[in-house]
């Protein structure tokens, strides 16, 4: 580690004092002469999470525009520095020693939306780009009339996040409505693909963490205003009515196992507001582990581990989180 001398250029200041990894010098180097967007060492994930736990990243970076994204990732593969890009945070459980390495976060820079007139028989394509959150754009859609992502009313993630996850709810999910989507590699290049190129599966895009989705387009129907609107207020309705809606948590923790509800299989193990430290799993919705505001990742990864070994001993059945776990060894 190394004591950063108060530098302040391209996006916020670096504080004085503050603690640096032996690379922080020669990243802020790399960025010098392209960066303009914010950026925060020992940036606080517990900040950048809807668990609201979690230890720091090493770096946090806001960038700006493509072009800042893609010299960005080309540096960081020149040194060889590790990276991962998020949206917001709503399916994460970082470890509460932090993620060494560079957090890519996409979020209001990366927001516009448009409907590209292109003419097509039974669709309207409407392209977004990463870092807008879904409930940005089905307020969008639903005021031009553009009917088809209502199922994820109520999902508070980005449309990177939802496109990576294939988030979905209401037996749909994204890769229903997928047109394309345009990927950066981790050469910082751009490329167009097909929802025919891709192979999205359950709760995952399969195009690999190396991977960052930049824009999506959605294959949408017209629709009237006033029906798209009234059928996101139903489902956020049933929502509040059967998850813990405001708790702080990552939605769904275990992926459903062949169509069986995981929520149903930890009832079931009797595990119903069962608690480790801070962490709890919901009275509401079995599937969601909440944390009461004491919780560490280290009561969720505890109590998850209960979780696996209480569900497999009562039904032979091996439960998979459908969250992502990051800066965890061996968990
Ligand atoms: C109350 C609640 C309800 C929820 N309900 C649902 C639900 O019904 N259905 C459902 O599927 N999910 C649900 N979720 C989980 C979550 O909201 C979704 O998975 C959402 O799509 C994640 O988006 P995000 O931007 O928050 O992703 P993040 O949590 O930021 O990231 C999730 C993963 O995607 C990767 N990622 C993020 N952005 C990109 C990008 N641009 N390119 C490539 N990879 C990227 C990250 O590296 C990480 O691996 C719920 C969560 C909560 C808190």
């Amino acid at each position: 580690m190394s004591v950063a001398q108060g530098k302040a250029w391209g996006g916020d200041s670096v504080p004085c004092n503050t603690l640096l990894p032996d690379w922080a010098d020669d990243f802020l180097e790399m960025m010098r002469d392209f960066w303009s967007g914010e950026l925060k060492w020992n940036c606080s994930m517990a900040d950048l999470s809807s668990f609201r736990v979690g230890g720091a990243a090493s770096v946090a970076v806001f960038p700006r525009s493509l072009d800042e994204l893609s010299l960005l990732v080309q540096g960081l593969g020149r040194m060889n520095l590790p990276w991962r890009v998020i949206g917001r945070g709503s399916n994460i459980l970082v470890s509460d020693s932090g993620l060494e390495g560079v957090l890519v976060v996409l979020g209001r820079d990366f927001c516009s939306m448009e409907r590209i007139d292109i003419h097509q028989r039974e669709h309207v394509l409407v392209r977004v780009m990463a870092g807008c959150s879904l409930a940005k754009v089905l307020s969008w859609c639903a005021e031009k009339g553009l009917s088809g992502l209502e199922f994820v009313a109520g999902i508070p993630g980005s449309v990177g996040g939802a496109t990576a996850m294939n988030a979905g709810a209401f037996g749909r999910e994204i890769s229903d409505v997928l047109n394309s989507v345009v990927i950066m590699d981790r050469a910082g290049t751009l490329r167009n693909k097909s929802h025919e190129q891709m192979q999205p599966a359950y709760r995952s895009w399969n195009e690999g963490p190396d991977m960052m989705a930049v824009e999506t387009t959605f294959k949408l129907k017209k629709g009237d205003p006033e029906t798209i609107e009234a059928r996101c207020r139903e489902i956020i309705a049933q929502r509040k009515n059967k998850q813990p809606y405001h708790a702080m948590s990552c939605g769904s923790f275990f992926k459903n196992p062949d169509g069986i509800p995981a929520g149903k299989l930890i009832e079931e193990a009797g595990l119903k507001g069962f608690q480790v430290g801070g962490a709890q799993v919901s009275e509401k919705h079995a599937n969601f582990i909440i944390n009461t505001g004491t919780a560490t990742a280290a009561d969720i990864v505890s109590l998850m581990k209960h979780i696996r070994q209480r569900v497999l001993k009562k039904s032979g059945i091996v439960l998979e989180p459908e969250v992502e776990l990051l800066g965890f060894v061996n968990v």
